[in-house]
């Protein structure tokens, strides 16, 4: 009883049994008051000048020549009960006899004019009474259409049973096609839930049920692909997790050693320090993002010089850019925003260190500031390896990391989705520019006020 399918087949039987009574309710209760005060004067009306002609014309089989005829042109049937308890018929031709009552003949003759309820037609049947010769006759006027009427019902009863019976198919099987697609989708989602994501509904459906199976099979993917990288990111972190652990380890077993030189035992503390640097940026890159994607981050802008910023982080990476002998050129004007500082520094940390990181040995960066009407862009530009544009699409999500990275130690796939989120808060847009070959070129836009 509570499924759809049901309730679209009860939903149209209701419907249709209401429509059906509203209709017959109306339309008899307009004919009715349209015609039946005028069909019972008609009756008594030829009653009365049936008794004035059988009382005129003494021969009764004349009478009958020449009278049924016409009382069968109104569809009216007399029947005729004397004194002596002979029943004649006038009207049709058909010989049988409608059974009327003793009790309501007797009333009449005594008397009384008798009007019967009408029945499911709406016909009635009216009695008169009259004398001849002293003898109480009765006369009853009813109609024969002969069967007429009967059969349009019957007709109609025929149509709209068929209409019925037609319109529950054709409503089973619209109704299938609706449906199935919902079990369907339902199959499917219990699955996703299950953690089973290579699941698709592939519906070709240009409707609403359409449109919703494409947004799954787009869930479904984006799970499966969430799901990948998540089982990548976790290896990849165990990974990154054991090798500097494994090396600090390693390490701190040799100092134990004794006899060691001054300078092995320096040279050994560096490597230990240096990884559990690389160690604790994992965490709080991871720590960052996650606190970033939470919605709850704290978000506090303030005007401050943006140049000076950039300047500075400049300077602090100098040995990183020094190493790699990178040439590297700077046009930065004054600029003041309003942005959140500490969120904005690791965006262009980030971009910085990518653009070294990734960047030839001898090569050349590019950092560049313009402000344009209300906003200012910042562009950060490298001689590097570049990046294809499969990867382009998906450098700014969490944990992807192109091929050409995958041996690059440092790498994690964080950076930039922290750079896409920081941007997002403020409202601002990340675009990368680059080619296999030739470099890249990641420009920022921000607005240089934030709404409030
Ligand atoms: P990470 O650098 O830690 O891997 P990012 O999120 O900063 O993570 O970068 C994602 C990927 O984008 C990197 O793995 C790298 O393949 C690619 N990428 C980012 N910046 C550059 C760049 N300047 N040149 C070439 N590839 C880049």
């Amino acid at each position: 009883m509570k499924t759809l399918y049901t309730r679209i087949i009860l939903i149209y039987i209701l419907t249709f049994i209401i429509s059906l009574v509203a209709a017959v309710v109306t339309v008899s209760y307009l004919v009715d008051k349209k015609y039946s005060r005028e069909q019972e004067n008609l009756m008594l009306e030829q009653g009365q000048s049936f008794i004035q002609l059988y009382k005129s014309v003494p021969d009764k089989e004349l009478l009958k020549s020449t009278y049924n005829g016409f009382l069968e042109s109104l569809y009216l049937r007399i029947q005729l009960y004397d004194g002596t308890g002979d029943i004649q018929v006038f009207g049709s031709q058909r010989k049988e006899i409608t059974k009327i009552s003793d009790e309501i003949v007797q009333s009449v003759k005594q008397g009384d004019v008798y009007k019967s309820e009408k029945d499911i037609f709406g016909y009635m049947t009216v009695g008169l009474p009259f004398t001849v010769d002293g003898e109480p006759h009765a006369v009853f006027v009813y109609i024969d259409d002969g069967g007429m009427t009967k059969d349009l019902y019957k007709i109609l009863n025929i149509g709209l049973f068929v209409a019925i019976m037609l319109g529950a198919l054709l409503i089973l099987v619209v109704s299938r096609y609706i449906v199935h697609p919902l079990t369907k989708m339902t199959d499917v989602t219990k699955k996703l839930a299950k953690g089973q994501f290579d699941v698709q509904l592939h519906s070709k459906r240009k409707d609403e049920i359409g449109t919703l199976s494409r947004s799954i099979d787009a869930m479904a993917k984006d799970l499966s692909r969430l799901e990948e990288m998540r089982r990548n990111f976790i290896s990849d972190v165990s990974h990154e997790v054991q090798t500097p652990l494994t090396s600090i380890r390693g390490f701190s077993k040799a100092l134990k050693r004794e006899g060691l030189s001054e300078m092995e035992r320096i040279e050994f503390s560096e490597v230990i320090e240096q990884e559990s640097e690389r160690l604790s940026r994992l965490c709080r890159n991871l720590l960052s993002l996650a606190s970033l994607e939470s919605d709850q981050h704290p978000f506090d802008p303030t005007s401050y010089a943006l140049d000076e910023q950039i300047r500075g982080l400049i300077l602090k990476t100098e040995p990183q850019w020094l190493e790699k002998e990178l040439e590297l050129e700077i046009k930065l004007p004054k600029a003041t925003i309003e942005a959140d500082r500490d969120l904005l520094y690791q965006v262009w940390m980030n971009l910085l260190q990518n653009s070294i990181k990734y960047n030839h040995q001898g090569g050349k960066i590019r950092i560049w500031l313009r402000p344009k009407g209300e906003r200012v862009q910042v562009g950060v530009e490298d001689t590097g390896p570049g990046i294809a544009d499969e990867d382009q699409r998906h450098i700014f999500d969490r944990f992807y990391r192109a091929d050409s990275s995958r041996t690059e130690k440092t790498s994690h796939g964080i950076g930039l989705s922290i750079v896409k989120r920081i941007v997002d808060i403020h409202q601002g847009d990340i675009h990368v520019d680059s080619q296999i070959g030739s470099g890249s070129r990641f420009v920022i836009t921000l607005p240089l006020r934030q709404k409030r």
